[in-house]
């Protein structure tokens, strides 16, 4: 943002005014010597309006945004029966890493939904960095995981990895799931986006928030409804936990842009020891939903078994997801119940 001065005005003091505001700017040579302010990044966000009104400022000038769609995005979404947004009360979506069989999927959906879950997981096209290990059974877990939420009153998100997958996901999927290792995979943004359903969309683990949000800009511009930006985790250089969660990134995803922000503390703790606790964080930091990878026996599991919590203990999540987000745009900060 640039703020043009009237002719005549004490930059100076401006500044100062501004800097009372939260904003730090930098004087830049305007064509004809007119004065320049450059508001600098890490500032606060004042509207362009109020700006306008403080004597001495001539006018105000917004750089083009990357995305403008996204911009727009409301901060509460409609998916099926689900709200998820401010002014709902967090929506937990809980379910197995991998469907492993339909028993197994049904029994989890049935624990997921009494633990107060709205939105089962569950992958049937599973990324693998090995290429020898378990890459999800395809096809026949699509149908497990859809007769599994239609039975229990669940939505449900699952991962696509491909365009050409892209059919067969969204005809069962409520929610299409992009993994991390996805985020920029253009072509699939745009098959997802063509598909016409809502996209949660994981942060790639080296990704910028800058590239996360243009990311879905690309779904929302191929016609996806909404997006649900799921933040899980970016490459740390502490082996400690699996991931670093980006806490930051959700307040300000949720705060600043109001929009409808997902955690996965899963895969940012790696270790389910963590997973509650980062689970509470992520609700405190402003996030309107958790995907959170729940096993009956973790020790058992073909994929990602150390981070898998027992449907037990999803109940202690919600514990301190009451009360609800507030109401209006913007979901800030809010303290948790002691
Ligand atoms: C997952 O949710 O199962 C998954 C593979 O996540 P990510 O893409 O965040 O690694
Ligand atoms: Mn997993």
């Amino acid at each position: 943002m640039t703020i043009a001065l009237a002719p005549g005005t004490d930059a100076r003091a401006i500044q100062r005014v501004l800097a009372g505001l939260g904003l730090w700017t930098r004087r830049l040579a305007g064509a004809g010597g007119e004065t320049l302010l450059e508001v600098l990044p890490h500032s606060a966000r004042v509207s362009p309006d109020a700006l306008r009104e403080i004597p001495g400022v001539r006018d105000v000038f917004l750089p083009e945004s990357p995305h403008p769609r996204l911009d727009a995005h409301p901060a509460a979404v409609r998916i099926g029966h689900v709200a998820i947004g401010p002014g709902h009360p967090p929506v937990l979506m809980a379910g197995p890493c991998a469907a492993e069989s339909e028993e197994q999927v049904h029994r989890l959906a049935a624990a997921v939904a009494r633990a107060g879950a709205r939105v089962l997981r569950g992958g049937a096209f599973k990324p693998r960095t090995s290429p020898y290990a378990f890459a999800g059974h395809g096809r026949r877990a699509l149908r497990w995981l859809a007769d599994a939420a239609r039975e229990h009153h669940l939505l449900l998100v699952t991962e696509v990895m491909e365009p050409s997958a892209v059919d067969v996901v969204a005809r069962v999927a409520d929610i299409l799931q992009v993994g991390s290792r996805n985020m920029q995979n253009f072509p699939l943004l745009h098959a997802v986006g063509e598909a016409g359903r809502p996209v949660l969309l994981k942060r790639g683990m080296a990704a910028t928030v800058d590239e996360w949000l243009q990311a879905a800009e690309h779904c929302l511009a191929h016609g996806a409804p909404a997006v649900l930006p799921c933040e899980r985790g970016i490459r740390g250089w502490d082996r400690g936990t699996r991931n670093l969660l980006d806490l930051g990134a959700v307040a300000l995803l949720a705060g600043e842009r109001g929009l409808p922000v997902i955690v996965d503390p899963s895969h940012a703790a790696g270790r389910r020891d963590l997973v509650v606790p980062l689970a509470r964080a992520a609700l405190a930091a402003g996030a309107s939903g958790l995907l959170v990878e729940v096993h009956d026996d973790p020790g058992a599991a073909l994929s990602d078994g150390p981070q898998a919590i027992r449907p037990g203990e999803l109940a202690e999540i919600l514990r301190f997801a009451d009360p609800p987000h507030p109401p209006g745009r913007g979901n800030r900060p809010r303290p948790l119940r002691p």
